[in-house]
């Protein structure tokens, strides 16, 4: 065999770097455990100072979604975890879309067949699906070169499977797990090629990581059993085997994993649900890694502090619960440390949802907000008032520790009504000044004012921000408008 293609493809491969990938398939949504995969992939990369490759596992046509790559892309994008090659921004080792890389892998089939690691398998195909296949019985196991040649003379259709070694162990190292060592006996003879002349995952992996140069392969536990059958073929190519990371499954409950069918948040979900990207990746980092030394106790780290804060030795072997309950917690101390510009511009869409009049300043409502929230879905249902002041019950204006009632508090609105009537500048403090001088002339606690107040401008029981705020927010003629309305069905029937 003319090995002048494989020595200029084996050529292209950079050395002296970490290198790492992350390898989607785009067949679906980005689950929790996908990010978290990503994420420390990326961090592996950064934090050595390397390069974080992306790569499309595109082999599985029939998995394929419709929109998924952009979904992936996007996800990456707003995340931050930026890649250095991939397919958008090229790279020395591409391409980096495996159907694009069809016509290499047949070729390294082929290579492995004359090593005598693989053979054509012309069984039948429901010969070869489900448990009854055996491979020992595989009868193209035996084949002769000669028959073989046959065979695909006379256009017989075929895969090629790894000839896995009948006798003997096979070990591997992972990070996470250990060492890991199993009979040969126990493993299968798997396609590596299929009829379509398409790669099976467990071929292309092999090959793309070593032919793009990975040092770290970061996966999910459910490739851990098939890492045997990978070593056996790097060994079979004579290949320099990658550093394993199998990160176990992200869990909803001990006994179940986070699953789209049983309703459970992938990431697009949880930003629609009100969670910041940045409080996602924390929490998400924690799902499975720890922090060591000095940094053990801390559980908040951007991006950047991640970077310098990630180890592999910190990922531990057991599963992960995912707590929402935790992520809340995280995205409420986001929240409230965004600046209040950022806090404004992340709020706007959901402030909007619950308010339409245009003349509510949208950048005076969202500072009385930031401290209240777990997430920003909690918005709309908190400030739809402002819009429309809702049917109420006189119930409201009872408030034990202010001393209020419904009679004491239509008093209240009385003395007001008229003060505010003829308050020209309409500002926080002149309200509030206002209001105050309405109780002191009156001998009255200010919460006998405000409470009554603040209770006729919004129709609830609470709100975020108090009395002066509402006014102010509402402007003069509305919170004028409501107080009648406060006096009007506080005012008992003749
Ligand atoms: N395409 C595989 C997946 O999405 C990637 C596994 C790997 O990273 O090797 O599960």
């Amino acid at each position: 065999m003319d090995m002048t293609w494989f020595d200029e493809l084996e050529a292209r491969i950079p050395t002296g770097t970490v290198r790492t990938r992350f390898a989607p398939s785009p067949t679906g949504y980005m689950h929790v455990g996908n990010l978290r995969t990503a994420l420390y992939t990326w961090l592996i990369a950064r934090k050595n100072k390397g390069v974080f490759i992306f790569r499309l596992e595109d082999t599985d046509q029939s998995r394929q979604v419709e929109g998924a790559t952009e979904l992936i892309y996007r996800t990456m994008n707003e995340c931050g975890l930026t890649h250095d090659e991939g397919p958008d921004v090229g790279g020395p080792v591409g391409p980096y879309i495996q159907t694009e890389r069809r016509g290499f892998y047949g070729k390294y089939a082929q290579l492995l067949v004359e090593k005598g690691h693989a053979y054509h398998c012309f069984c039948e195909k429901t010969e070869e699906e489900g448990d009854a296949f055996q491979r020992a019985e595989d009868p193209c196991r035996s084949l002769t070169p000669q028959e073989v040649e046959a065979k695909l003379a006379a256009g017989l259709p075929y895969v090629i499977r790894q000839k896995i070694p009948q006798e003997g162990n096979t070990s591997f190292q992972d990070v996470c797990f250990g060492e890991i060592t199993v009979e040969n006996s126990t493993l299968d003879d798997q396609v590596l090629l299929k009829r379509d002349g398409l790669p099976t995952y467990n071929f292309a992996n092999v090959v793309d990581d070593h032919l793009m140069g990975i040092t770290h392969v970061v996966r999910g536990s459910e490739y851990l059993a098939s890492s045997p059958k990978y070593n056996l073929l790097y060994e079979a190519f004579g290949w320099e085997i990658p550093t394993y990371i199998h990160c176990s499954p992200v869990m909803r409950d001990a006994q179940n994993k986070m699953s789209k069918r049983h309703g459970d948040p992938s990431y697009e979900d949880l930003r629609s649900q009100g969670y910041l990207t940045e409080a996602i990746l924390n929490y998400v980092a924690l799902l499975g890694w720890s922090p060591r030394g000095e940094l053990a106790e801390r559980e908040f780290f951007s991006l950047e502090e991640l970077v310098d804060a990630f180890d592999i030795t910190g990922i531990s072997k057991s599963p992960a619960i995912f707590d929402l309950e935790k992520l809340k917690y995280f995205n409420s101390s986001y929240i409230k440390n965004l600046s209040p510009e950022a806090f404004l511009a992340a709020a706007e869409p959901y402030l909007k949802e619950g308010i339409h009049t245009p003349s509510i300043d949208l950048s005076l409502v969202a500072p009385l907000l930031q401290t209240r929230l777990d997430t920003l879905t909690e918005i709309p249902p908190m400030v739809d008032f402002f819009d429309a002041l809702p049917a109420y019950s006189n119930e409201l204006y009872t408030h034990k520790k202010m001393k209020t009632n419904p009679e004491n508090s239509l008093e209240a609105l009385e003395l007001t009504l008229p003060v505010l009537e003829s308050l020209d500048t309409w500002t926080f403090e002149s309200i509030h000044d206002t209001l105050i001088k309405i109780a002191e002339d009156n001998g009255l606690k200010n919460g006998r004012i405000m409470w009554p107040v603040r209770v006729a401008v919004s129709g609830k029981p609470t709100t975020p921000g108090g009395a002066v705020e509402l006014c102010h927010i509402l402007g003069k003629a509305e919170t004028l408008r409501r107080i009648q309305v406060g006096i009007q069905q506080l005012t008992p029937n003749p």
